[in-house]
């Protein structure tokens, strides 16, 4: 895709998470791959005044913070940059304080398959990664791991992020996990729930590649 377009997406992604009240504020970011560089959300910009040539571009293969301005990178530019090099299966990632995931990273709580969508992020539960304060290379680290075999995870006392082959996904993913979010939230308030067995997650995951959530989202089809 043309750089120009890549942009243009990412601002619109930007409105669609602030639409759907998913992100609030100069809070989350995301990224997507280009070639051998990454675009990334800029620092402390609130979505609804994010504009395409505001993207900061950076080297993924960079041993240190080096960027193309016009503005600063996120301050989350390394867990994007890890997770970037680290999956090649995955070209995009939004990180945002969403709601529900975040109540649930605050109590720690794993969320566990109490819904089919759960085989969506790839195994039978979303982690939650420990804590580190924001911008770090700790934080990352804590996020590389929970991330193994996932496309998604919480982020203790902070929020959540999602990884997938392209930003549409991404974004689609992020509504995902924190639908997931809040039904647990609800069912924990009911006494809990039961949880899918690891062979019903897999027969989803069968399931899915024939109904083409694996490839687009629902609503495109
Ligand atoms: P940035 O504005 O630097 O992207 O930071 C927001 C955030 O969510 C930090 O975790
Ligand atoms: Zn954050």
């Amino acid at each position: 895709m043309p750089e120009k377009n890549i942009r243009i997406e990412m601002v619109l992604s930007c409105q669609a998470l602030d639409r759907s009240g998913l992100n609030r504020g100069a809070s989350g970011n995301l990224s997507v791959r280009d070639g051998t560089d990454m675009l990334i959300t800029p620092s402390a910009v609130a979505y609804d005044e994010i504009a395409p040539e505001m993207m900061a571009r950076m080297p993924l293969a960079a041993d240190d913070d080096a960027y193309e301005g016009p503005k600063k990178p996120s301050s989350e530019w390394r867990f994007h940059r890890d997770i970037l090099m680290a999956r090649p299966d995955v070209n995009a990632v939004v990180h945002t304080h969403a709601p529900f995931c975040t109540i649930l990273s605050i109590a720690r709580k794993p969320i566990p398959a109490i819904h089919y969508m759960m085989a969506a992020f790839g195994g039978t539960d979303v982690r939650v990664a420990d804590y580190a304060r924001y911008g770090t290379a700790a934080l990352s680290g804590h996020v590389i791991r929970a991330m193994e075999g996932r496309n998604g995870c919480l982020m203790a006392n902070h929020g959540m992020l999602v990884a997938a082959a392209d930003l549409t996904r991404a974004v689609w993913l992020a509504e995902e996990l924190e639908a997931l979010a809040h039904q647990y939230y609800h069912a924990l308030a009911i006494g809990g729930g039961h949880v899918l067995t690891d062979g019903q997650i897999a027969e989803t995951l069968k399931g899915f590649a024939s109904y083409g959530v694996q490839a687009k989202r629902p609503s495109e089809d």
